[in-house]
């Protein structure tokens, strides 16, 4: 399928690629749906095979963001950005993330960015200095980093699956495994040991693991068995598409309650899978959607008191969907429903007030 064909199929409004000569920056931004409000989500920077990954990536991330701001509250649209870095593991640098910076200030508004896999607060400072579309830096821009909230708001989640199951909420000798120990997992790791969970860890980098062992006395295991770790809760907080026809066989866990985006490999098929396999399993972008609430909310001027309520309400919006999902195919396409239902209303609202004042 060529770019438009896509883009017609999965509803997006805008797709934009940039080359940048002098940096080498390769960069491609995508805008799903602004009913709510201006596109917004963060810039991913990652070692593509090919440019249609890179295409089909910020497709699906993108369209998620439609309906986890909806979800959420946020007066914002979807949107993502990809940087393609032309080797796995390069470097960033500030003349690349500048660049990307003027190309999102081209856009002129229609997407905001701030940060994701890959990019850290200071790329983010780094693009602020040429556009002000851009959030969760610490010197340049404001907001910092979104993952403690991002970590928050997937605890909060696990809770109503937790009470959805008839567990303790209270996360007391309740077992957490954890797939990657980078930002989001390591904070996770950090909340739920606080509150007497025990957490099994695995991560590609050793150092991660390590830390997160240190500082949670979590248990370690190999990258290859942290999907079929015996637990309460499994949370994928590494890449995307982990949870696939391949694997949902190998789970052990009564609840999937993820950190990253587009866990599903398809979201259909594999939801159907999961709801037959009996496990419960929070939507991602309803669980994760605690660092987008702090970041959104702080860039469209959201008191710090409104955006906690809102990743407070992760848990009661997480344990709704878990109720309706009992009459739907499974979690994900209830999510959906939920998310279009708001979308809809608020094209409904604007259309009416068209007509009142005209
Ligand atoms: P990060 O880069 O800090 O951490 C990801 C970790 O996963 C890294 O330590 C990496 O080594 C590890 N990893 C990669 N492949 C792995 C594998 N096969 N097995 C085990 N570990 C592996 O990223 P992050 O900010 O923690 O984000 C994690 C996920 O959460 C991403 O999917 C991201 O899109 C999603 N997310 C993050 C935020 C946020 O606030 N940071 C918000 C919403 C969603």
């Amino acid at each position: 399928m060529n770019t438009l064909e896509q883009m017609t199929e999965f509803g997006h409004e805008l797709v934009s690629f940039h080359q940048d000569p002098e940096t080498g920056l390769r960069a491609i931004a995508a805008v799903h749906d602004s009913t709510l409000g201006p596109g917004f989500g963060g810039c991913r920077r990652w070692y593509y095979a090919t440019e249609s990954d890179a295409l089909h990536d910020v497709l699906r991330l993108s369209e998620g963001m439609t309906y986890k701001n909806a979800i959420a509250g946020l007066p914002v649209g979807g949107g993502k950005s990809v940087i393609l870095t032309q080797e796995p593991g390069a470097k960033a640098t500030e003349a690349e993330a500048r660049a990307m910076g003027r190309f999102i200030e081209r856009l002129g508004g229609s997407y905001i960015s701030a940060e994701d896999v890959g990019v850290t607060t200071r790329f983010v400072d780094w693009m602020a200095t040429e556009t002000k579309y851009v959030c969760g830096g610490v010197e340049v821009s404001a907001g910092g980093d979104p993952s403690p909230h991002t970590a928050q708001g997937v605890v909060n989640a696990m809770k109503a699956a937790l009470a959805y199951t008839g567990r303790p909420s209270s996360f007391e000798n309740v077992h957490v495994a954890i797939q990657g120990a980078g930002n989001v997992g390591r904070n996770i790791a950090r909340i739920v040991t606080g509150l007497g969970a025990r957490v099994t860890i695995a991560d590609i980098n050793a150092d991660a693991v390590e830390r997160v062992v240190e500082e949670s006395g979590a248990t370690a295991v190999g990258p290859d068995e942290i999907l079929s770790v015996e637990c309460d809760i499994l949370s994928p907080c590494a890449l995307g598409g982990v949870i696939n026809a391949r694997t949902i066989g190998e789970l052990r866990c009564p609840i999937l309650c993820p950190g990253a985006n587009n866990l599903l490999e398809d979201y259909d098929a594999d939801g159907r899978r999961l709801k037959e396999a009996g496990i419960v399993y929070v939507p991602d972008f309803v669980a994760n959607a605690g660092g987008v609430i702090e970041l959104a909310g702080f860039y469209v001027g959201l008191d710090e008191s409104v955006r906690k309520q809102k990743i407070t309400a992760i848990e009661s919006t997480a344990l709704e969907l878990l109720r309706m999902s009992e009459s739907e195919p499974n979690t994900y396409f209830a999510a959906v429903a939920l998310a279009k239902k708001r979308i809809r209303e608020a094209k409904e609202a604007a259309k009416a007030e068209a007509t009142t004042s005209a």
